[in-house]
């Protein structure tokens, strides 16, 4: 290789903290490949950056640029960078909307790049979030290749885009059926109306969220390549086919899971490591609950209020993330003592039976202790892959998104969890939750011991995928480097033309 050959990768992470973990993880693993020969450069808006350098080990080689965002004319309030800030859930469709605006000025740091003296930073290739499949549009424009990197799984994945592309819960646009299978993906099953988001439920294709999110799906076919964050051999049940299916070519990779090498900075988490480990060193192997819902969303009061009432009646030891229920500033302070029953903090206090965390865990850390039994989880993916590498089996109560899918491939694909409840409008089943909680958390019961055995069997696998070593390579290994390979041909070809 010589000195001017494209090393450059850029990577172009959505707005959304669940986007910019995954993506500050693949960005962190690029500038290592191959004993640093790649430079990573990594746009995200102005007001975004500050995180962004936190979560980045010091010393790190990767190039964070700025891009101009303006949420002025869309209704977005002016501040706002992140959905994580946005005041209300409904402006996610503004948020999107305006997200599209961000085009000429990904094309102009592009351009510069690829002009900058001697094309030494030009890049090899662009690598972007899902909702910003339209950069194929400057990728193809300066003839570099471009892959849209999905911090998902290929099954969950598959299942949201099939519903949202055909819409095929309608009918025939004026009925809505109540379960439905996927015309393009019937490997699934059936999918239930209240395992669809409430901007999905009410899609039909002319309403504003779904003309402005549709665009966003509608150029992956064109795009280079996918890349997932999973294990090939996970996906045994097509989500991975459908997508080559979708691209008529074998150019999806599964190249996960990846970590983000930093935690997040303790100012801003709710407990220091250093004292969740010590809480969890205080109980027995195998006895903890960890209840988190990621990293933006939470469960409405009375749901709250419920899930309470079901740790205590369960007896099991737990750590909980609270945030504020849905209808407040999730953001704001915590008030215990309007959302859960009265006296509860206390009484888990006193017992050492639970911990209340405010806002944001240390999770990693919590999910590799063996303390830890099972994870309550919205099954977001990075989650899932945080707890399934630790053989941890998932309760799912997925929230929004491909979450639902999710659930469904953890429970009936991979068997290595159960789903207790759906969505922020659901009930709360008190007897079937503590039940379902003590039939995964209590491995000396057949169910609970074959949900213990396929989540280990499932770690086994993770590690495998990843393992680079005496001459053994995963199949996450392989596949990068495929994507790397041929981002090169690609990127040669294109310009010798
Ligand atoms: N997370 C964390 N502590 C919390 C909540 C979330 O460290 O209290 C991290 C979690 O480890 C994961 C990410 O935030 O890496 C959440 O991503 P996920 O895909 O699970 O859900 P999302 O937030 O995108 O819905």
């Amino acid at each position: 290789m010589s000195e001017t050959e494209n090393r450059n990768i850029v990577l172009f992470p959505f707005m959304a903290q669940g986007h910019i973990i995954p993506f500050l993880a693949l960005a962190h693993q690029l500038s290592q490949t191959r004993n640093n020969y790649y430079s990573v450069t990594l746009v995200t808006t102005q007001l975004n950056i500050p995180q962004v350098r936190l979560s980045l080990p010091p010393n790190s080689s990767i190039h964070v640029v700025g891009i101009p965002f303006s949420g002025d004319g869309y209704g977005i309030p002016s501040g706002v960078e992140n959905t994580d800030s946005l005041p209300h859930y409904h402006l996610l469709t503004n948020f999107f909307e305006a997200s599209l605006s961000l085009k000429p000025q990904f094309r102009k740091i592009i351009s510069d790049l690829c002009s900058h003296a001697n094309g030494r930073h030009r890049p090899l290739c662009i690598i972007t979030d899902m909702f910003f499949g339209w950069t194929e549009e400057v990728a193809r424009e300066f003839g570099v290749f471009n892959a849209i990197f999905c911090g998902c799984g290929g099954f969950g994945l598959a299942c949201f885009y099939s519903l949202w592309m055909n819409l095929s819960h309608r009918g025939n646009g004026a009925s809505m059926s109540d379960e439905i299978s996927l015309p393009d993906f019937p490997e699934a099953g059936k999918i239930h109306v209240t395992q669809m988001s409430e901007f999905l439920r009410v899609a039909d294709g002319t309403d504003k969220f779904s003309t402005v999110f549709r665009k966003l799906l509608l150029s992956w076919p064109k795009a280079d390549a996918i890349v997932f964050n999973t294990v090939e051999q996970l996906e045994q049940s097509n989500g991975l086919a459908y997508f080559r299916r979708i691209l008529g070519k074998d150019v999806v990779f599964s190249i996960g899971p990846i970590f983000s090498p930093v935690a997040r900075s303790e100012k801003t988490t709710g407990i220091t490591s250093e004292k969740c480990i010590q809480w969890l060193d205080s109980r027995p192997k195998k006895s903890v609950l960890y209840i988190s819902f990621g990293s933006q969303n939470t469960i409405s009061a009375s749901q709250m209020m419920k899930l309470a009432m079901v740790l205590e009646a369960s007896g099991k030891n737990f750590i909980w993330v609270v945030r504020p229920p849905i209808g407040f500033d999730i953001n704001g302070e915590f008030r215990s003592e309007e959302w859960l029953p009265k006296g509860f903090e206390e009484r888990i206090s006193e017992s050492s039976r639970g911990l209340l965390v405010r806002n944001w865990a240390p999770q990693v850390t919590i999910l590799a202790h063996e303390a830890v039994s099972a994870f309550l989880s919205h099954c977001g993916w990075n989650s899932v892959m945080e707890s399934l590498s630790h053989g941890v089996p998932i309760i799912g109560w997925p929230l929004e998104a491909e979450q639902f899918y999710n659930a469904k491939f953890l429970e009936e694909e991979l068997g290595v969890g159960v789903e207790v409840a759906r969505g922020v409008s659901s009930r709360v089943g008190h007897k079937e939750m503590v039940e379902k909680i003590d039939l995964v958390m209590n491995i000396g019961t057949n169910k609970g011991g074959e949900i213990r055995r396929k989540a280990l069997k499932v770690r086994k696998m993770i590690k495998n995928a990843v393992k680079d070593e005496d001459g053994f390579k995963g199949s996450s290994v392989i596949a990068m480097e495929k994507l790397l390979n041929t981002a090169m041909l690609v990127s040669e070809q294109r310009n010798s033309i």
